[in-house]
């Protein structure tokens, strides 16, 4: 099962993309939280990184790119794995294409959370406050939804067009969002496009 979860900062895919990994035996892998990982070490590539991300803009993407490859070359990937906040630019989505390609799979659905913009924007205020992630501050948060906006949003085009894109709703409880989740993969299952598994 090869599966990528999309949305907007604040979307709540880290929690979803922890359950969906955990209902199919795979791996839920965070290109942000390998990002914010690195903060402990002390070379210049890390600095760079936190520095970007504390702005909000995009890490470079070759430097993204190398990060997934070499993660999805580990033994737990064997199987399958649920990528979470990557791809997000066009250039990522052929480096991906590349390296499904080279290990010969597919992939089988992009998850596509949806939330309207106010409610995201009290969702990451309320997490900034209680997490301390240094990319909830105001300025932060507008960054990062522009740069959404610009360059992340138009790959659900590129993934609807390929008949990949699992649209859900990601308003309201998260306990509903799962549900409403496995119901649509559930549905995919049944139409044939997706392999179940329990
Ligand atoms: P996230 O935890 O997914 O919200 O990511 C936090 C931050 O990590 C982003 O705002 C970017 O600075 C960086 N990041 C994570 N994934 C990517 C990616 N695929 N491409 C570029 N930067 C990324």
């Amino acid at each position: 099962m090869h599966l990528l979860i999309m949305g907007p900062p604040g979307a709540g895919k880290g929690t979803q993309a922890s359950r969906i990994g955990g209902h199919y035996s795979i791996p839920a892998i965070s290109t942000g939280d390998m990002f914010r990982a690195m903060k402990d070490s002390d070379t210049p590539l890390a600095k760079q990184v936190q520095e970007i991300m504390t702005s909000g803009a995009y890490v470079p993407d070759e430097v993204t790119n190398a990060v997934v490859a070499d993660r999805l070359v580990a033994d737990d990937c064997a199987d399958g794995f649920l990528l979470d906040g990557y791809p997000r630019t066009l250039d990522q989505v052929s480096f991906l294409d590349g390296v499904l390609k080279e290990a010969d799979c597919e992939l089988d659905a992009v998850i596509s959370l949806s939330v309207d913009a106010d409610e995201l924007v009290a969702r990451l205020t309320r997490r900034g406050a209680t997490d301390g992630r240094a990319d909830d501050t105001p300025e932060a948060i507008r960054t990062r939804q522009q740069v959404y906006a610009d360059q992340t949003a138009p790959l659900l085009d590129v993934y609807r067009e390929r008949g990949l894109l699992v649209e859900v709703d990601g308003l309201g409880d998260i306990d509903d969002v799962t549900r409403r989740l496995f119901a649509a993969l559930d549905q995919r299952a049944g139409d044939g496009a997706l392999v179940a598994s329990s």
